[in-house]
């Protein structure tokens, strides 16, 4: 009988890497690893990237990603290196924002890394970095494409069926039917769940499968987004910092929120209901990310499509005055500008990359403003800044924090809890156990009394390495 472990996303939200196994041993026994994400957050967390996996990647028969977010690909570099040498699989757009995420993410490893040691303010006994840009390049090469919707074999044993998750550029569920012999055991993996009626993607379509076992992310298991129409919201938030003189620095990564950012700015902008100022997009991958989301209409909403296609202007996704700044150079320069602009930048969980030196400068001035728009892991400053420090360490000093923390969860890439509970609706019929992930256990725990108490559906709460039967 099928059975799959845990590898990450259990009790937390990143670190997704679930491992499916069909019955039979050695050889006979076909593994297919569903993402392969990063650890982030609190440092107990990030260590487990430097920590083997229990099985041998080279016993890894196949992969499969249901999206390029960071913390469910992020360690197919080590995985490759531990000698996995299988196939990817992943529709085309996520295949290429998975590349221009890995080459991202091995950098600011670097980056980090050295500056941990060149400042020794790190104690911690991890200042090298988990991998480096050439441990990207061997799993480019493994990457395999497959289609966007409608059924695919992976394997004689293994069959998977993509449905839109609405949550970023590619990002998918997926039906996995898992055939041993005359067996057919049918799991549905729900990804990341965007929100309905965003801009720019289609919404989240729940997977129509009679689903054996369901998994499901549960981030905002426990919350709902604040109300509110998002776009009057960053108008009234422009408006108030730019009269006053003060600049805006949103952290979020160059994918999926900046170009939800750039759509409201650029609207706003055309409506003329915000002054244009500069837009700085901090980021070496930005301009790349937003190409992608331009190329792959396959995942467009019709609204933007219409935009894209109408005034013949058509570019939704562009600002006015955009500054785009590849170089650290350009980014350092960005500290020079003492006029009103707005300054995204990653990292989203402000856990490492530039938005740290933006902060640190930008922090100390009430004239000022930080968006917090996306999740803030436990133990991230992100964090720390949504529940109200009056002071963050950035480079091993106390930055104290005068700066108007805005939380704008309306720019959630997540469902909120209701939107969880309505896709989940979706399904034909009850899964014989569901088994929630991808959340903290405070939000796992609420989503599971919510799906008892609306469907009377068996749902546990996924624990880090446990192993469960997908059996019936
Ligand atoms: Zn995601």
């Amino acid at each position: 009988m099928a059975k799959l472990t845990f590898l990450g996303a259990a009790g937390c939200v990143t670190g997704s890497k679930y491992l499916v196994e069909t019955a039979g041993s050695g050889a006979a026994s076909k593994k297919l690893l569903v993402d392969c994400g990063l650890f982030q957050g609190a440092n107990e967390l990030k260590e487990r990237n430097f920590k083997p996996l229990p099985v041998d990647p080279k016993t890894i028969d196949y992969a499969v990603l249901t999206h390029a977010h960071l913390d469910h690909t992020g360690w197919l570099p080590v995985l490759a290196r531990d000698g996995y040498r299988g196939p990817i699989f992943a529709n085309p757009a996520t295949m290429e924002l998975t590349e221009i995420l890995l080459k991202d993410s091995a950098h600011l490893q670097e980056e980090d890394a050295e500056r941990a040691k060149r400042k020794k303010y790190n104690h911690h006994e991890e200042a090298r970095a988990l991998y480096e840009p050439e441990d990207v390049d061997p799993v480019l090469k493994l990457l395999k494409p497959m289609p966007r919707s409608g059924g695919f074999d992976i394997s004689p044993e293994f069959h998977v069926e993509s449905f839109d998750a609405g949550h970023i550029l590619g990002s998918s569920s997926l039906e996995l039917a898992i055939r041993e012999g005359a067996k057919k055991t049918v799991v549905v993996f729900s990804g990341d769940i965007g929100r309905y009626g965003q801009p720019i993607l289609k919404e989240p379509t729940t997977p129509p499968s009679k689903a054996d076992v369901l998994i499901c992310e549960s981030t905002y298991g426990d919350r709902e987004h604040e109300d509110g129409d998002p776009e009057g919201l960053l108008a009234q938030i422009v408006n108030r910092v730019v009269k006053r003189g003060g600049s805006i620095v949103i952290p979020a990564f160059a994918i999926g929120r900046t170009q939800t950012f750039m759509y409201y700015l650029r609207r706003l902008e055309d409506q003329q209901r915000i002054p244009r100022i500069a837009v700085y997009v901090d980021s070496p991958m930005a301009l790349s990310a937003t190409d992608l989301y331009i190329k792959h209409k396959e995942d467009h909403d019709l609204e933007f499509a219409r935009e894209e296609s109408s005034d013949g202007k058509g570019d939704p996704l562009n600002v006015h005055e955009f500054h785009l700044t590849r170089t650290a150079e350009e980014s350092k320069a960005i500290n020079k500008v003492k006029t009103p602009c707005i300054i995204i930048s990653a990292s989203g969980m402000v856990s490492g990359g530039r938005v740290l030196h933006h902060l640190a400068l930008r922090l100390p001035d009430a004239k000022n403003a930080i968006i917090l728009a996306g999740f803030q892991a436990e133990g991230t400053r992100g964090r720390a800044l949504r529940e109200g420090a009056k002071t963050l360490n950035l480079f091993g000093e106390t930055v104290p924090v005068c700066a108007e923390i805005v939380e704008m969860g309306q720019f959630s890439a997540h469902a909120g809890k209701s939107e969880l509970l309505r896709w989940l609706s979706g399904l034909p019929t009850p899964p014989k156990q569901t088994y929630l992930t991808h959340g903290e256990p405070v939000a796992a725990q609420a989503l599971q009394a919510a799906i008892r108490q609306k469907f009377a559906w068996k749902a546990a709460v996924a624990r880090y390495l446990d192993t469960v039967s997908l059996g019936a």
